[in-house]
């Protein structure tokens, strides 16, 4: 079995991870010079449902990568407005752990690889080909391309390039796999029915910040100071992720501990940053103008089914933010290893996992398919950790936070270890 998967962001690792442990020949190819993608600058895991995703995976033997990030956390357990028992990954560590694992359980990872063409006959690809003219034949494929950029989007939907850390200037925008297949793509919306959403957050350089601040972040990996009334942007509904649009993340400057200082708004003009106590000397470390804007994501989604194979293609799967407008690690770790098990059961001729929908995990990649096909649905973003994914959960009772619970819910559905063999 050869699987191919093209963007090393969380849903490719994830894929590569649980594509490896199936048995497979793995190639994963990335376009920049570092995995995680978008996750090289997150860090928040186990926010609120995320907890229970993220044990569900661990009780159904899919959970290493959750494991390694569990290891590399600066803090665990904290909370934060609207969001408790988090844990804050350090994002110079992780992407270096994540790696190593990748590359000791024998996947085969490309840098500085960025895939511009496919091969498709018969309604299945034969091979892709990256921007350097190499070529890579596979049984199956993995679109995990993620939905961010390139420059012209953020350009045309957003406030202008930001200078984020997707780099496209460096290595050229995203490309995405199933979209030069011909498949027809689906565009996430706002509320207010305009395209794509900005990502919500900034990296401040954690040292540019007063004593007072950093001390707060190194030992309790959170610090919230209230913005003085006149200085208060309100970018709220600009956010891909609606579980930090609540009052609190603009009445208030909103800091965690993920090595840099993670500011959970979209962008924030220096001028006034500096104007607040503690921030007189705050420098952007991403995106490098987080006093205008940032990243632009969900464009081009691939339509898909609950095991994660792209509708129109036989043999290509996609994970992440690729796989609907899911947004968070947790989210691209679950879906990547699904994709990741299906690639190699459709490479076998084994009937294709779909997860039971009395798993939060399960309900979440049903539940976004569905609204994904409503004008409604298309403007909201999902995600365990809050907003109306979170709410639809609480209301099927799928948000479980004891442990014991969770693997007995798993083993009732069958699923425990499902992923281990
Ligand atoms: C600034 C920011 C902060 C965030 N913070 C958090 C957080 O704290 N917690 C959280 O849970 N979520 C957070 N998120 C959301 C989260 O990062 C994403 O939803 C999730 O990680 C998406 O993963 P993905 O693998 O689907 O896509 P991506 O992370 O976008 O990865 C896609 C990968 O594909 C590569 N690629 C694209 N096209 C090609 C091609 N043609 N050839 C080869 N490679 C290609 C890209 O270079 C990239 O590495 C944040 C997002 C941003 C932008």
């Amino acid at each position: 079995m050869k699987i191919i998967i093209t963007g090393g962001g969380w849903a490719g690792c994830s894929a590569a991870y649980m594509a490896r442990k199936q048995g497979a020949e793995v190639v994963l190819i990335e376009r920049t010079d570092s995995l995680l993608g978008t996750g090289l600058v997150g860090g928040i895991m186990r926010n609120n449902g995320r907890f229970t995703a993220t044990e569900e995976l661990i009780a159904m033997g899919g959970g290493e990568i959750f494991k390694i990030i569990d290891q590399n956390c600066r803090h665990t357990n904290i909370s934060f407005p609207g969001h408790e028992h988090a844990s804050l990954y350090d994002i110079a560590k992780t992407p270096v752990a994540i790696t190593n694992y990748l590359l000791e359980i024998g996947v085969e990872v490309k840098f500085i690889e960025r895939v511009v063409k496919a091969h498709v006959t018969d309604g299945a690809i034969q091979s892709i080909e990256t921007a350097s003219g190499n070529v890579y034949e596979g049984d199956a494929f993995i679109d995990t391309t993620g939905t961010a950029g390139p420059m012209k989007n953020c350009i045309k939907y957003g406030n202008g390039c930001a200078m984020c850390i997707i780099r496209c200037p460096s290595y050229g925008g995203r490309v995405s796999l199933a979209g030069i297949c011909g498949i027809s793509e689906i565009t996430g919306k706002k509320a207010d029915d305009s395209i794509g959403a900005m990502s919500g957050s900034c990296k401040l350089y954690k040292e540019s910040l007063s004593p007072e601040i950093i001390e707060a972040l190194n030992t309790k990996g959170v610090a919230v100071i209230p913005i003085p009334k006149e200085l208060i942007e309100n970018h709220l509904s600009a956010k891909a992720c609606q579980q930090y649009a609540l009052k609190e993340f603009s009445e208030n400057m909103v800091l965690l501990d993920t090595g840099h200082a993670k500011l959970m708004t979209p962008f924030y003009s220096l001028e006034k940053l500096h104007k607040i106590p503690g921030f007189e000397n705050a420098r952007y470390e991403d995106p490098y103008a987080g006093g205008k804007g940032n990243s632009m994501r969900f464009f081009d989604m691939a339509p898909r089914t609950n095991a994660l194979q792209v509708i129109g293609l036989k043999n290509l799967f996609c994970a992440g933010e690729k796989a609907g407008l899911l947004v968070g690690h947790t989210e691209a770790i679950v879906t990547g290893v699904l994709a990741g098990y299906n690639a190699t059961r459709h490479i076998s001729n084994m009937p294709l996992l779909e997860i039971s929908r009395k798993t939060a995990f399960g309900e979440a990649v049903a539940y976004v398919n569905e609204e994904m096909q409503t004008k409604e649905g298309l403007g909201k973003k999902y995600t365990f950790s809050g907003s109306v994914l979170f709410e639809h959960m609480k209301k099927l009772n799928l948000y479980e936070t004891d442990v014991n619970r969770i693997q007995e819910n798993i083993k009732n559905e069958g699923l425990w270890n499902v992923f281990a063999c």
